[in-house]
């Protein structure tokens, strides 16, 4: 998954950027970057790393100009190397182009063959870099008849940002897979992968970027916004796990606030899995947290913050030689004896991937005193791969794809375990954002046919 943020006409276009991909980086950790441009040329800073320690006063100050894009990294498709950073550059009879992509083409395997037999050299591994090469063999002149002759080619899920000296062009596929939205900073266009990322620069919420159309700022004619419907529309298939997990609580994003919609789904997974004998509702911190909260409303069980969770877990700590047991997941999640000594208790969490957080968790509240644990899950077991841009695991690493709910249940050691139902899961998201969901993950029904399998 990744975040994208792009902003126009404004005197700090790259400290704005720097602030959206701030906002943005629970889409993506591994690395960032942005290019920016006066209108004529490109400036460019990627670096692996989080965005505050990448991003600093002086090498904002080199990336000039009234005009930005902006990219935070979390590799699905190509690796965790600094070639795979966006935004992606080339150079080409088009000029200079800068191109940041949130989402998975699934014919990218397809094409690069394809291309690389035709003489093209990739400098990266990244799905994205596909776009340009068709942008270049297009031999079209103009960038935005290059951009859609290029994207008449491609399958799967692409939100994209694309910035060159004349155009900064937003589009959404034709299915509307990833999320990315439009607002305003005093009249002139801002745009962004969740909206959370307008609120922090003072920038106001317009409208979701419809699927399948393209957006167009003219940079040299005073930043005007131009809309055009270049793809056949698609049947809607934005993706569910966005409001399950992925997008930041305080973002809209389908059009509906994310906190209200995974309370709902708390509400839902209480009427579907009763709380049993339990007497206290507890979250896994922090994305189990809403879900739970709508769980005890709906159940009128107490809710506690009964597990705190670290907040300062950087890539690597340092374990002591002798080791300590389940040192991971204490790391990171803690149970308050206190609140659960001889209790039975919900836990509550919104995905259950390969099971690992959940066992040791379990197995830690046990120890902690916990009389009887009742495991909830705010959405259907994760069955399946993701091609389209989240990174779940190869199939077999995930558990619902060879276990049934009784076996996951022993495995985890929970007393009993409960997952929202698929239709369950849909009703809600639907009742907020409308029909027209992706549910890939958990249903193994793809919005598109699959030829590459990255
Ligand atoms: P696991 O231990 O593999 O079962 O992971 C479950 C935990 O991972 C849950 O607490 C989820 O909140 C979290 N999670 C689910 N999907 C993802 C994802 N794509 N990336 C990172 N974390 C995830």
């Amino acid at each position: 998954m990744c975040a994208i943020f792009g902003i126009a006409g404004q005197q700090e276009a790259s400290n704005l950027t720097y602030l959206g991909l701030h906002a943005l980086q629970h889409r993506g950790q591994e690395g960032s970057g942005i290019v920016s441009t006066d209108g004529k040329l490109p400036f460019v800073h990627k670096e692996r790393g989080l965005v505050a320690d990448i991003f600093t006063a002086t090498n904002i100050a080199k990336l000039e100009g009234h005009s930005a894009i902006g990219h935070n990294r979390y590799s699905t498709a190509g690796g965790n190397t600094s070639e795979n950073l966006q935004p992606v550059m080339m150079k080409s009879s088009l000029g200079w182009v800068g191109i940041a992509h949130n989402g998975n083409l699934v014919n990218a395997n397809v094409l690069t063959q394809k291309l690389e037999r035709e003489g093209s050299i990739f400098q990266s591994t990244a799905d994205t870099e596909v776009i340009l090469h068709l942008m270049a063999k297009s031999q079209e002149k103009d960038l935005i008849n290059a951009i859609v002759h290029a994207l008449k080619q491609v399958v799967g899920a692409y939100s994209l940002l694309i910035l060159n000296h004349d155009y900064l062009v937003a589009i959404r596929d034709p299915q509307g897979i990833r999320p990315l939205v439009m607002g305003n900073l005093h009249g002139k266009p801002v745009f962004a992968s969740e909206s959370t990322a307008f609120d922090l620069i003072g920038a106001n919420y317009e409208r979701e970027i419809n699927p399948g159309e393209m957006v167009v700022v003219s940079l040299k004619e005073n930043f005007t916004v131009k809309c055009f419907r270049p793809f056949e529309k698609g049947a809607l298939k934005r993706c569910v796990f966005e409001h399950v997990y992925f997008a930041r609580p305080d973002s809209v994003v389908f059009s509906s606030t994310i906190y209200q919609t995974r309370k709902n789904l708390g509400k839902q997974l209480a009427k579907e899995h009763p709380p049993l004998d339990a007497e206290l509702v507890i979250p896994v911190p922090d994305s189990g947290v809403y879900a739970a909260i709508g769980y005890s409303e709906f159940s009128k069980l107490p809710f506690e913050m009964g597990i705190i969770r670290s907040h300062y877990i950087g890539r690597t700590f340092i374990e002591p030689k002798q080791s300590i047991r389940d040192f991971g997941v204490k790391l990171k999640l803690n149970p308050i004896a206190d609140i659960v000594r001889g209790k039975s208790i919900v836990v509550v969490d919104d995905s259950l991937v390969r099971g690992t957080t959940s066992k040791k968790l379990i197995q830690h509240l046990r120890n902690s005193g916990a009389s009887k644990i009742h495991l909830r899950i705010s959405a259907p077991p994760t069955a399946h791969s993701c091609f389209y841009g989240i990174d779940t695991p190869n199939k077999t690493e995930l558990l619902a794809s060879s276990h049934s709910v009784d076996s996951i249940r022993d495995f985890i050691g929970a007393d009993s375990l409960g997952y929202l139902s698929l239709n369950g899961l849909l009703q809600v998201a639907s009742e907020v954002s409308g029909a027209g969901f992706c549910h890939g993950c958990f249903s193994g029904e793809y919005p598109t046919p699959i030829t590459t399998i990255v």
